[in-house]
């Protein structure tokens, strides 16, 4: 069994949507998960927000955009009526749940339901196609068995039991549909694995089902060794580690959402992140290779907050940094970077939404200063401490921006840098210039 996991780009449009079906009809046995079409989840939180503020025309003037649009998808996609009755009836539901949040009051649970939409629809317009075309598939509605816990994590062994009896009980099925993103929390309420978490939802699957292999099939072909946001001239790498990836991803390569890694990493299923408009291209496998002493990609990760603490004497005042942690602990805001002196220690957090009480705690035991608008630069490879001369390279690259504060030596992949946001662009277009393009 293969999972195959489509983004939104790459199932955006009816042509795409096709494209989409006949990879998904090459042989073997596989489970295909899919995104909301291109914009249709933004266009949900859009009207979430409005209903938030109880402006029901601004979320009635976003939801007419997105019905003229799926009508539109229903009549290119589709040619017999029985199908676009079928397709049109899913996609009525679907806004009809929406339309009828306008006159009630507005809570997270709602909202919940509301960005769910996307991917049924998604789901069900490919169901539609595949049934046209007269090819065999069953939908999985993850509804009826992703679940995550209280602590918001996967519930893997319920997924497993769930999943595995609604495959095994169709034995003649080479094709399974599913909706990535959305699933069931603890209470049973509808929720979802946060954006972009149909990477998530494709690894949890391939995980469950010890897939032989969980492809992310997007919009470009494969990790790229910067970021093509911001740099011209990147490239694809071929292979990664999955903890190489997992940096990547956690450090803001968009094409992965964070936690996708893990899963497929515990149960050792390669993932290969593949280009649906450059099927043959060989995009980037992500496994459990061998060490190749090589520096791979670099990443960058936005709304970063250095905080610093200075103490008197940081070093022999034992109990310090076990102060400083519970503060952010207690906040429950994770930390990012470390860097410490024998008079400090500064911190990174990108969640800032505890800042000031974070900062009112720690003046207990300091001297706080906090550092906004900065940037984490992620340098990421077979960065083992024995490999010579790999810190020098990254830093001198930086030779010409000011650098906040540097991590290194905390896994065997990673080399970390602090610089203002101001700085990212030149810092990442410099990191290119001189680790790849020399
Ligand atoms: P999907 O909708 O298929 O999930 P995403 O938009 O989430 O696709 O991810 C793909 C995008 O990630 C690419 O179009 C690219 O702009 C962006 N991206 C950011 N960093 C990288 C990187 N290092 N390599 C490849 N793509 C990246
Ligand atoms: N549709 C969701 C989003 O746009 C999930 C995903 O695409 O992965 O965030
Ligand atoms: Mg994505």
């Amino acid at each position: 069994m293969k999972v195959l996991k489509f983004g939104g780009t790459s199932v955006g449009n009816p042509r795409r949507i096709k494209h989409v079906a006949g990879l998904i009809t090459k042989p073997g046995r596989k489970v295909v998960v899919l995104s909301a079409m291109a914009g249709t989840t933004n266009a949900l939180v859009e009207i979430s927000e409005y209903l938030y503020k109880g402006n029901v025309p601004g979320a009635q003037e976003t939801l007419n955009g997105l019905v003229s649009k799926y009508s539109k998808v229903v009549e290119e996609l589709l040619t017999e009526e029985l199908w676009r009755e079928e397709a049109m009836q899913a996609i009525d539901h679907s806004f009809s749940v929406v339309r009828s949040y306008f006159e009630e009051p507005f809570s997270e649970a709602s909202e919940k339901e509301i960005l769910a939409q996307g991917e049924l629809m998604s789901t069900a317009l490919m169901q539609a196609y595949l049934g046209e075309q007269g090819i065999k598939s069953v939908v999985l509605p993850s509804l009826d068995y992703m679940r995550t816990l209280e602590n918001s994590e996967p519930d893997m062994a319920h997924i497993s039991k769930r999943l595995r009896r609604m495959i095994d009980k169709e034995h003649d099925i080479q094709l399974f549909i599913t909706q990535g993103y959305i699933c069931r929390n603890y209470t049973g309420g509808i929720d979802n694995l946060k954006r972009g978490g149909s990477d998530y939802t494709a690894s949890i699957i391939g995980a469950v089902l010890n897939a032989e292999e969980i492809q992310i099939w997007t919009d470009i072909d494969g990790m790229h060794n910067n970021d093509p946001r911001f740099v011209e001239g990147t490239r694809p790498v071929h292979r990664l580690h999955f903890e190489e990836a997992a940096e990547l991803a956690y450090f803001g390569a968009k094409i992965l959402h964070p936690a996708c890694v893990l899963p497929a990493k515990l149960h050792n299923i390669p993932v290969r992140l593949l280009n649906t408009l450059e099927p043959e291209a060989p995009g980037t496998l992500i496994c459990n290779s061998e060490s190749d002493g090589k520096i791979k990609a670099v990443a960058a990760k936005d709304n970063i907050t250095a905080i610093k603490i200075k103490s008197g004497r940081m070093l022999l005042a034992y109990g310090f940094l076990h102060k400083v942690f519970e503060t952010f602990e207690n906040h429950r805001t994770s930390i990012d970077m470390i860097a410490t002196s024998e008079v400090g220690v500064t911190v990174t957090i990108d969640d800032d939404s505890r800042l000031a009480a974070i900062v009112d705690d720690l003046k207990h035991f300091g001297t706080v200063t906090v550092d906004r608008d900065m940037v984490i630069l992620c340098v990421v490879g077979d960065l083992e401490w024995h490999n010579c001369g790999f810190e020098a390279k990254a830093i001198s690259a930086l030779k010409d921006i000011p650098v906040r504060m540097i991590s290194y030596g905390g896994s065997n992949y990673n080399i970390s840098m602090l610089v203002s946001s101001a700085d990212k662009v030149r810092a990442l277009e410099a990191l290119s210039a001189h680790l790849f393009n020399e």
